[in-house]
């Protein structure tokens, strides 16, 4: 029997609601949500993110790749074609947690031999590794107001998520590129 088989009665459930009808692909809160896989951090639950709400993105560390960049960049290009000068404020949030398991990037060993697993740059995953999540979500909050794809009018914000006490701290709040 599959793993999915009691997510998926829940969703028998969630269809018998009705929560998801009538609802806009544009994101009711214009905001774009990005975080960590881990399974304790996510948005549905710790922001409440109902269905609607928010786009969400989540990789390991909830980290700001060239591939993130590349899809805020899309959505930015949808709702400009869709809206044209009109397009809504939208904001980009960045949430990284503490006792993050990319973490064990910093472990020399385990960086050394995951690096050879998947043929990658071992200085590149050493960078991916969240160990202090205030630092590092400042830096990729940084990273999406410098990056030219990410239009000067998104506005960037940078927030740490603590497992232990549920709370979720702003570290940098919204700002534009074009208002820096
Ligand atoms: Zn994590």
């Amino acid at each position: 029997m599959s793993n999915l088989y009691p997510l998926l009665e829940r969703n028998q459930t969630f269809a018998r609601t009705g929560a998801h009808r009538g609802l806009s692909p544009i994101p009711e809160h214009q905001v774009f949500v990005i975080s960590c896989i881990d399974p304790r951090v996510d948005p549905a639950h710790i922001l409440g993110v109902g269905p609607g709400d928010a786009l969400v993105l989540r990789n390991a560390g909830g980290r700001v790749t060239d591939e993130v960049i590349n899809e805020i960049a899309f959505i930015a290009a949808v709702t400009e074609t869709m809206f044209g000068d009109d397009a809504p404020p939208f904001e980009v949030a960045v949430i990284h947690h503490t006792a993050c398991g990319t973490g064990l990037l910093a472990d020399d060993n385990f960086r050394h031999s995951f690096a050879n697993r998947i043929d990658t740059d071992e200085t590149q995953l050493a960078e991916a590794a969240v160990t202090d999540p205030t630092q590092s979500v400042r830096r990729d909050v940084d990273r999406l107001l410098a990056s030219p794809l990410v239009p000067g009018r998104v506005r960037v914000s940078g927030h740490v998520y603590d497992v232990d006490t549920g709370l979720v701290e702003t570290i940098v709040s919204a700002a534009a590129e074009a208002s820096r």
